[in-house]
Parts: C-alpha cells; structure tokens; sequence
C-alpha cells in the first residue's frame, strides 16, 4: 500500500474504501494578501501561524504585475521561507500561500499547492483546503477529453474546468467550474489583477476576510491575521466569491443557499484555540464543552488532567465546572513533529510515548480524570493511560470533549477507514475495557450542541457538520461507491 497516513496521533489510513488509493485527503491552511508591499513575507507569517493545519509541504505564489513567482516545498514553513534570495524573488504586492498534510505516498513536490497554470486569460494561481466528493467523477471525464493532469490533487480538477469553460471573463469560469464540483471547501487565487476568495456553499471549511491598512487579507483562521497585525472584517460567507482587485472588494454569491454547516471538529480539534470561527472564540466553545461534560458525567476524583495539547482547554472548563483541581500531569515534547516514523503499529505505540510524557510528581495514589478532545483509534488513549497508571494514579477515568468518532470524514478531515474507529468497533464500555479505564464518558451530541448556547441538535436542519459523530452527511459523497482499484488517480509512484 503506497499511500499511508504518517503523522497524525491517529495513524496511517485515509477515508473508507479510498484511503488505500493514492489520493491526498487534504488538511489545509490558505491566506492570501492584495495590496502590502511585501506581500510574501506576511504570507509567510500567516502560513506560519497555521502550520498546525498542515505539516507537510507548504507553498507562495505572487505576482509582481508582470510576472508570476512561485516556491513550493516540502517541509515547514520555517524552513523553506527564511531563505533571503527565495523571500527577494517572491517579493510583490499580490500573494496567496498554503500548508498542506496529505498521505505519505502524496507527499511530492507536483502535489504541492498553490498550483499555477498558463490560461487563456492569463495566469492563475490556486491554494484549495478540503475535500471535493465527485473529484474521480471529473478527473475521468476531463481525461476522457484529453485533459492531461500533472498532480494527484483535487484543485488541479478544478484548474482543468476553469481552463475549458466556454465563459470569458475568469471569475464567470471558475463560478462555471465549481457549479460542477461537490465537496468541502474553500479556496483562494490569484490572477494578474485580483485576489479571489470563495467557500463551499455549506461553508463546511473557514475563510476569513482581514484587512492591513488598505491590503486586504483572506485567511483560513483569524491567529493568522492576528500575527500580522491585521484587522479582522468578517468571514466569507458560505457559498459566496470575494473578489478583491484595484476597484476594492466584491461580492459574489451565485449559488443557490444550502444550509449552513460549518465543520464542528474545527472547534473541537483542528483550529487554533486563539482563533474566532464564525462569531465564536474557539477557546471558550472548547471550555464550554468541558463544563458541560462535566454537567453530564460528573466523577468524584482528586485531578483534572488535560491531554496536552488539545485538551487543555475543555479540562479547563471541565475542572472550573467540577471544582475539581486542574493539574498538568501529562507532559507534551514540544519538537515531536510527526507523532508516527512509520505506519506500523509498533512505531505508532512509540510515537505517542515520544509526545507525551506522565508527570510522575503529582500523580501517586490520585483519582484522576483524564481529558482529551476525542478517541479515534484509540491509540493515544491507551498508552496515556497505561503512563497515568504507572506514575501510581489510583484510579484513571477518561472524559472526551467530542461525541464518539464513528464515521470518517469525506469532507477535509483526516480519519482513518470507519473499520478503525474505535467508536466504529465498540460501545462506551468495551472502549473504557479496552482503553483499561476505570470509567469513560464522551460529550453527548445534544451536549455539545448546549455549548454553543444551542439548545440541542436540530435533527432536521444541524446547525453544523458533524458527520464525524452522526454520519449525517449534508454533501453527497459521490466517489464514495466507485472501486477503490479503478478509483486510483494516477499510474506514477513519484518520490523525491
Ligand atoms: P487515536 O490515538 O487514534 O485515538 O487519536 C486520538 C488523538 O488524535 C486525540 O488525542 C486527538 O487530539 C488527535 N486527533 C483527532 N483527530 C485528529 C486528526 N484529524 N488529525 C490529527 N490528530 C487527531
């Protein structure tokens, strides 16, 4: 199996019946700036502070009005733009830039966003986070037309339809293209006279507008405006096209409205706690949520402690709730940058023993409540554990800021095949045996709702996404069925 997932704390995989295909399940960060003298260095600021959305390969296309630069690489993004002669070639008014995860196998520099391509029109330079669900449906029929593809990557589709409408002017094209498109998604281009930024008609993945004295910035999270200085104006609105040249900004929406239904796990784990997602602080949705497991799955114990560092937050919230008292007692190595070497379980059982370390200190003969914000195969769960008892904690029982994960995502979140969700697999109390917890409890979806002052899910209209725990999934998943043999995208093993 070539394509195997490496770095995340849930191991190799991909989505159900497609993960074992060479096709990149993107988590991604996208910003863009119109307008700064320097364009490209407060985009390599803004990739930087969202480097937690995507490890792998990170990229900056910019034009300088005559001429499009463009340096894409493997790796951090500070590593590959600190260089003075990459910053000094790169250096223009106009810029948009990516970080990127994708599977192993994907991981070449021909995958690596913002893509650019020579049109008709001019030059067009594309960064994209999410998932499209028919992107095998079109790459066929575009190859079917002679369109040859160079990359793996879903944008790259989406460049194929822009680059074949029968429309003139570049925003009737690419609004021509994505009325053929169906997944999660935002995305932001440049072209020689405009920043372009646009979400989903959903708005299952964020988009920001910000603004730098008279340059405006798009941005996937609100930290990355804030490393910069800069403003924050509003989200792009689900469904809707900014367009931002020399006349200022322009709106667009020429869809039709679906329902909201922003991505719930961007709270629960993927966004940076400092971040403001549509009107709300990521930090207090997660403190929230941990008063409220608290309300629900109380437990008489001596500490709350986080599972670091994404559930810092909810066991905040979840000690002020309980009176319980909040003690680090696990530690996180901070320069762990890819929790798993390789995708064998071995290695993987090692990688979260090199993240996290028990802080034996506070631990002996403690009733402890371990919180974290979800289980997906369990693995970090049961060597946390196993470290909690033998710093000599006394009891161990686990609180989950999440639902349990029982479906995969299809829509831009990294999760293993449904076959290895552990919440897939076992109920509450096989897990809770399984992990070796004296007790287990995770938020229940109305719970969750409550902590977005909600009063519970609406059944018939959700208020957000959250497949990941219902399996309600509001975008058709149209690859979904196709066999996963004929589904690969591309005959080449590429390495570099
Ligand atoms: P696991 O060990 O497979 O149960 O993974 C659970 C841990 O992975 C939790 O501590 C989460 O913080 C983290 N996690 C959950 N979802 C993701 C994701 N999509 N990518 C990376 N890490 C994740």
């Amino acid at each position: 199996m070539k394509s195997s997932r490496t770095d995340r704390k849930g191991g190799p995989g991909g989505i159900a019946g497609i993960g074992d295909l060479r096709r990149p399940e993107e988590e991604c960060g996208l910003f863009g700036i119109y307008g700064l003298s320097d364009a490209a260095t407060h985009t390599a600021l803004g990739l930087h502070a969202l480097q937690h959305r995507g490890q792998e390969a990170a990229g900056i296309v910019a034009y300088d009005g005559e001429q499009f630069h463009s340096h894409r690489a493997l790796g951090l993004v500070g590593d590959n733009f600190n260089a003075p002669e990459v910053m000094e070639r790169l250096a223009c008014h106009v810029a948009i830039g990516h970080v990127r995860y994708s599977t192993t196998g994907e991981t070449v520099l021909r995958n690596v966003q913002p893509l650019f391509a020579d049109f008709k029109f001019g030059g067009l330079a594309v960064a994209h986070n999410g998932n499209l669900t028919n992107a095998y449906e079109i790459r066929q029929r575009l190859v079917q037309r002679g369109c040859i593809f160079q990359s793996t990557s879903d944008t790259e589709a989406i460049i194929h339809l822009i680059a074949i409408s029968e429309y003139g002017r570049v925003v009737d094209r690419m609004t021509d293209a994505l009325s053929q498109i169906q997944g999660a998604y935002s995305m932001v281009c440049i072209t020689q006279k405009k920043l372009i930024g646009l979400r989903d008609s959903y708005g299952v993945r964020p988009l920001v507008l910000g603004r730098l004295g008279e340059a405006w910035i798009l941005s996937s999270e609100t930290c990355a405006l804030d490393i910069i200085g800069a403003e924050f104006v509003r989200d792009v609105e689900p469904g809707e096209i900014v367009v931002i040249d020399d006349k200022g900004l322009h709106s667009i929406k020429p869809f039709s409205k679906s329902p909201n239904r922003f991505c719930i796990f961007e709270y629960i784990y993927f966004a940076r706690p400092d971040s403001v997602m549509e009107g709300r602080s990521v930090y207090d949705v997660r403190k929230n949520i941990g008063a409220e497991l608290a309300r629900e799955s109380h437990v008489d114990a001596d500490l709350v402690v986080p599972v670091p560092d994404s559930g810092v937050p909810a066991a905040i919230g979840y000690a002020q709730q309980s009176g319980v008292p909040f003690e680090f007692g696990l530690i996180r190595n901070h320069y762990v940058g890819r929790t798993f070497i390789e995708p064998t379980d071995q290695i993987r059982h090692l990688g979260v023993r090199l993240k996290h370390n028990a802080n034996a200190a506070g631990l002996k003969d403690k009733r402890v409540v371990l919180v974290d914000d979800s289980i997906v195969r369990g693995i970090t769960s049961l060597k946390i554990v196993e470290m909690v008892r033998n710093a000599g904690a006394k009891e161990v029982h686990m609180r989950i800021s999440s639902p349990p994960t029982t479906h995969s995502c299809f829509y831009g979140i990294d999760t293993p095949s449904q076959d290895e969700l552990l919440a897939a697999k076992f109920d509450v109390e096989a897990m809770a045996k399984h992990i070796a917890l004296d007790s287990l409890a995770f938020i229940s979806i109305d719970g969750l709702y409550r902590a977005f002052g909600e009063k519970a899910r609406a059944a018939d209209a959700p208020q957000f996404c959250d497949a990941c725990f219902s399996g309600d999934y509001p975008i058709p998943l149209i690859d979904h069925d196709k066999d996963p043999v004929q589904h690969q995208l591309s005959l080449l093993d590429e390495r570099e």
